[in-house]
C-alpha cells in the first residue's frame, strides 16, 4: 500500500494535495512519501523479526540523501556498490558497521577507503578481487569481512536486464570456485571469510526462486561446516517485486514465512539488501503535459518528463500507471494514447497504446511507482536539467534536491585554450590525464 490517493478526485500525498505542491516546485519533479517508505521498511523488518536480520537498503534504488536518512535513522543499515554511495552513506551518518558493499567492479581506491571506513562485509564477486582485498588490508594493517556473493544458477521470472543470479551473469561465483576459496582461505590471513551473499535479480514476483537458491546455498553451507568452516552471515539481497500494474507479489509476510524456515536451521545472521520493495512505491514523478498531438496513426501527449528523468519504460519497456492530478470522476472519458517526452529518441516514452482520461495541455500526471529506480537513474541527456525531488513527511512537503540549473549542466566542463575559450567556460588546464 502506498500514500497516493484521490480526495475529491485531487490526487494527495498523505495529506497534502499534490497540484499545491506543484503549483510551487516547477515540473517534472519527484515526490516521495515518508510515510510509505519506512511502512515498507517495517513491513520486511516485521516480517523477518524472528531471525532478527539487519536491513540494508540498496542505495541504488534511490539514493537520495534524505530518503535514505530516513531510513538510517529508522535502524536500517544501506547496501552499497560504488564509492560515491559510500561517500553518500557516511554524509548521512550511515554506520560503517552497517554497510554491505556489493559491485564486481570495485576498484583498489573504493577498496581502500571501504577497508579504512570499517564497513561491515565487502561482498567479493571473483578470486582476483579478493586478492586485491587482502593486499590492502596488508599494506594498511587491518582485518575486514567477506561475505562471497554465490551465483546459485537460478532463473527467476524477471526481465533478462535485472535477472543476475544465473550461471551466464557477470555476478558472482559459482559454487565450484566459492568451495575453492574457501579451502584456501589461510592465504588470506587479513580477511575474515565468514559470510554467503546472493542477490539473484529484482521486480521477482514470486517466492519459489528465493527458496531454490537458498535450497541449493543451505547444503553447501553444510558441507563448509563440516569441513570446520565457518559461516556466520548469509546475505539473501533484495529483488522483492512490487505492484507496477496487476502483478500480485509475494507480501513481506509470505516472503519471510517460505524461507524463515531454511534461515533459521542455518543458524546465522541474516542480511537483506531491499531497495525496489522500500523506495519503489514510495515516489511518483510529476509531469505536466505540453502538448497534444494527433497523427494519422496515433494521439500522443507530450509531456516534460522524458527518459533523461525516468529510463525504466525505455529500457525495460516498463509499465508505469498514469493518474491525473486532477480526475473528472464519473463523467471520464478514456482515450488510448501514448504519453512521451520531448527528448530526440524514439524510445522516449512514458506508456504507449494506453487508455488514459482525457487530458489537456497544461494538465498535470503523476507516473507512479517512480521511488525506485527513477531518480538514481536519471541523466542529463539532451542537456536537461535533472528534476528537483521533494518529500512529504508529517504534513508538510520539503525539496531535498532542488532542480538542476544550466550551470550545473556545465559544472566541471572546461574548454582547451587552443580554441579560444569564451569567458563563461573556465579554460583547460595542460594536465595528462
Ligand atoms: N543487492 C544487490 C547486490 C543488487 O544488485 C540489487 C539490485 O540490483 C539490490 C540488492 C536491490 O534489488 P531490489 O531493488 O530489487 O530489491
Amino acid at each position: 500500500m502506498h500514500r497516493f490517493l484521490y480526495k475529491n478526485n485531487n490526487l494527495y500525498c498523505e495529506t497534502v494535495k499534490i497540484e499545491d505542491i506543484a503549483h510551487k516546485v516547477e515540473t517534472p519533479f519527484y515526490l516521495y512519501s515518508y510515510a510509505t517508505l519506512l511502512d515498507h521498511y517495517r513491513k520486511i523488518k516485521r516480517a523477518f523479526a524472528p531471525v532478527k536480520p539487519l536491513i540494508c537498503f540498496s542505495m541504488k534504488s534511490n539514493s537520495n540523501l534524505t530518503v535514505c536518512r530516513a531510513l538510517v535513522k529508522e535502524g536500517a543499515g544501506l547496501d552499497i556498490v560504488s564509492g560515491g554511495e559510500l561517500y553518500k552513506a557516511l554524509k548521512i551518518g550511515a554506520k560503517p558497521e552497517k554497510i554491505v558493499y556489493a559491485s564486481v567492479g570495485k576498484t583498489a581506491m573504493e577498496i581502500d577507503t571501504a577497508i579504512k571506513k570499517g564497513i561491515l562485509f565487502f561482498n567479493v564477486e571473483s578470486a582476483s578481487e579478493l586478492v586485491i582485498i587482502e593486499n590492502l588490508c596488508k599494506r594498511l594493517n587491518r582485518r575486514t569481512k567477506i561475505s562471497l556473493r554465490i551465483n546459485p544458477g537460478i532463473r527467476p521470472r524477471t526481465h533478462r536486464f535485472v535477472t543476475t543470479g544465473i550461471s551466464e551473469s557477470k555476478f558472482g561465483l559459482d559454487f565450484s570456485t566459492a568451495g575453492e576459496i574457501f579451502a584456501k582461505r589461510n592465504a588470506f590471513p587479513h580477511l575474515d571469510i565468514i559470510g554467503l551473499h546472493m542477490h539473484i535479480g529484482s521486480q521477482i514476483t514470486n517466492k519459489a526462486p528465493f527458496v531454490n537458491a537458498l535450497r541449493k546455498i543451505a547444503p553447501f553451507i553444510k558441507n563448509l561446516r563440516d569441513k570446520g568452516i565457518s559461516i556466520n552471515y548469509i546475505n539473501i539481497g533484495g529483488g522483492m517485486g512490487i505492484i507496477y500494474s496487476k502483478e500480485r507479489p509475494q507480501t513481506a509476510k509470505e516472503y519471510a514465512r517460505a524461507i524463515l524456515p531454511i534461515l533459521k536451521k542455518l543458524k546465522v545472521k541474516v542480511i537483506l539488501e531491499p531497495g525496489r520493495f522500500i523506495s519503489g512505491n514510495s515516489g511518483v514523478l510529476i509531469t505536466r503535459v505540453l502538448y497534444v498531438k494527433k497523427t494519422p496513426r496515433r494521439r500522443f501527449i507530450i509531456v516534460d518528463a522524458g527518459m533523461n528523468d525516468l529510463i525504466r519504460p525505455a529500457l525495460y519497456d516498463a509499465y508505469h500507471e498514469i493518474l491525473p492530478l486532477r480526475r473528472l470522476g464519473k463523467v471520464e472519458t478514456f482515450i488510448k494514447t501514448d504519453v512521451v517526452g520531448p527528448i530526440c529518441e524514439s524510445a522516449d516514452y512514458l506508456a504507449k497504446n494506453r487508455r488514459l482520461p482525457k487530458v489537456e495541455e497544461g494538465d498535470l500526471l503523476a507516473i507512479m511507482g517512480t521511488g525506485a529506480y527513477g531518480f538514481s537513474m536519471s541523466s542529463n541527456y539532451n542537456a536537461r536539467p535533472r528534476a528537483a525531488e521533494a518529500m512529504v513527511i508529517k504534513g508538510r512537503y520539503y525539496i531535498v534536491r532542488r532542480r538542476e540549473t544550466y550551470q550545473d549542466l556545465i559544472r566541471g566542463e572546461s574548454i582547451p585554450r587552443i580554441l579560444g575559450t569564451s569567458s563563461k567556460v573556465p579554460p583547460s588546464s595542460m594536465k595528462k590525464i
